[in-house]
């Protein structure tokens, strides 16, 4: 397989140089060079394929022998050991439960993916790997679980004291092992800017041997394709034209949903939903992209001003002239506020008794108003992650709701974390003590 930089074409890389080494130095996102087309005899017979089975031809397909396959067939089995059913909401509107894993919220998937292709590919060097990954809540708990245990890694999370809210702390901080918590007294921009200038320090690195997790890594991406074949196995009527609505945010999921299309999956299209960030959807309706600040929001996961796998989305429909026309006869955007999200969560709860988390809501929302538009369509829109994780939220919309056990065994661990100033010196002093 290889992957080609997207701020430049020549810069072409093997698919273990893009995990290992997720930022090219031209500061672009690496994308496969060839997404080949699945044989229609796949989607035929899918339904005889289990999830793991299908997440192995699809890797086998798009990653072209670049991991042998014996070694695929264990990492796959291994990441993808939980479910991602297709639930009808109501009448040719289903919800994509993607928070069946351990942290409850799709990340697991990428993050699970990412940590056993590392392990792989780390497997071939001699010394043990450390990876630092700064966080401002979820992705670092769905991180410190898809690492925890992993052999031959260990993982450094940094998060902002205070700043995390108590559920997510203690995803952070709770697993032992090889996971090590650090508690900066500072912003997530300061845990950023730790990881940063630690993994350029000499003497950091004649003494360990880094690695990145950050979100752009390829590796979560591709698993993240599993799940829209999968939902296409579980829809009853292939027959229907199929809408799928993504709630958004730095749209890594939609850009694994316009890969799986690419790759032959027969989605009809795609539609962008965000809350009030709504920078793609703005372009989408005006081929202007302006990257705005972030607006704090309900579906906090998707508030983003800069979204970016962006350039991925345009890497995919790029040609000469005509990228914007290409991509938005596959995507439409749709960007809904707060109290909208809100009565949503009521009205589904009250109507259909489904629970919506605040990032589905609007996803949910993207698709009642493409069915008014469009009668003879099915609708599936991605429920991101289980809405206990949002007990405020839902609190608002709908009064007190149970927490799953997964959520509250997190809740009884004891804390562990280390608390260091946002000062770098401190870091390495800790790092080489
Ligand atoms: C990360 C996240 C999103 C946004 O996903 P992107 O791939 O960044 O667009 C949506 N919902 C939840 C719950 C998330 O954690």
């Amino acid at each position: 397989m290889k992957l080609y930089s997207t701020n430049n074409k020549n810069n072409i890389v093997d698919l273990k140089e893009a995990v290992l080494n997720a930022f090219p130095e031209d500061k672009g996102l690496y994308m496969p060079s060839q997404i080949p087309r699945i044989p229609d005899s796949f989607f035929k017979n899918i339904e005889q394929f289990s999830f793991a089975e299908i997440g192995f031809m699809v890797t086998s397909w798009l990653t072209q022998g670049a991991i042998p396959e014996k070694e695929l067939y264990g990492i796959i089995h291994r990441a993808i050991n939980f479910p991602a059913p297709v639930v009808e909401v109501e009448k040719d509107i289903y919800s994509l439960e993607l928070f069946h894993g351990p942290t409850l919220a799709f990340k697991d998937f990428g993050a699970r993916f990412m940590a056993e292709l590392m392990s792989y590919f780390l497997s071939e060097e001699e010394r043990e790997t450390t990876i630092l990954v700064a966080t401002s809540g979820d992705t670092g708990g769905a991180v410190a679980a898809g690492f925890h245990k992993v052999p031959g890694i260990k993982v450094f999370v940094l998060y902002p004291s205070g700043k995390v809210s108590p559920l997510q702390e203690k995803q952070l901080t709770t697993h032992g092992d090889n996971i090590h918590a650090v508690e900066v007294q500072g912003t997530f921009d300061d845990c950023q800017a730790l990881v940063k200038e630690a993994m350029v320090n000499p003497e950091l690195k004649s003494a360990y041997n880094f690695s990145s997790a950050n979100s752009i890594n390829i590796a979560r991406l591709i698993p993240q394709s599993f799940y829209y074949f999968n939902a296409y196995k579980q829809l009853k009527d292939k027959s229907k034209k199929i809408v799928v609505s993504v709630p958004s945010g730095n749209f890594g999921n939609l850009t694994a949903g316009l890969i799986a299309k690419k790759m032959g999956l027969p989605i009809h299209s795609f539609i962008a939903a965000t809350n009030l960030n709504k920078v793609v959807p703005d372009y989408l309706k005006s081929g202007n992209f302006v990257a705005k600040p972030s607006i704090a929001t309900l579906s906090n996961a998707m508030d983003v001003g800069n979204p970016s796998n962006f350039p991925r989305m345009l890497a995919l429909y790029e040609k000469e002239g005509s990228t914007w026309n290409d991509l938005v006869s596959d995507l439409s955007g749709d960007a809904y506020n707060d109290s909208r999200t809100l009565s949503a969560i009521r009205d589904v709860n009250r109507n259909s008794e489904y629970l919506l988390d605040p990032h589905g809501a609007i996803g949910y929302l993207a698709c009642k108003k493409h069915k008014v538009e469009e009668e003879n369509c099915q609708y599936i829109f991605l429920e991101t992650a289980h809405p206990g994780k949002f007990s405020d939220v839902m609190e608002k919309a709908i009064g007190e709701i149970s927490i799953p056990e997964n959520l509250l065994a997190y809740q009884s661990k004891d804390k562990v974390a280390t608390l260091l100033a946002a000062d770098f010196k401190q870091f390495k002093d800790f790092l080489l003590a």
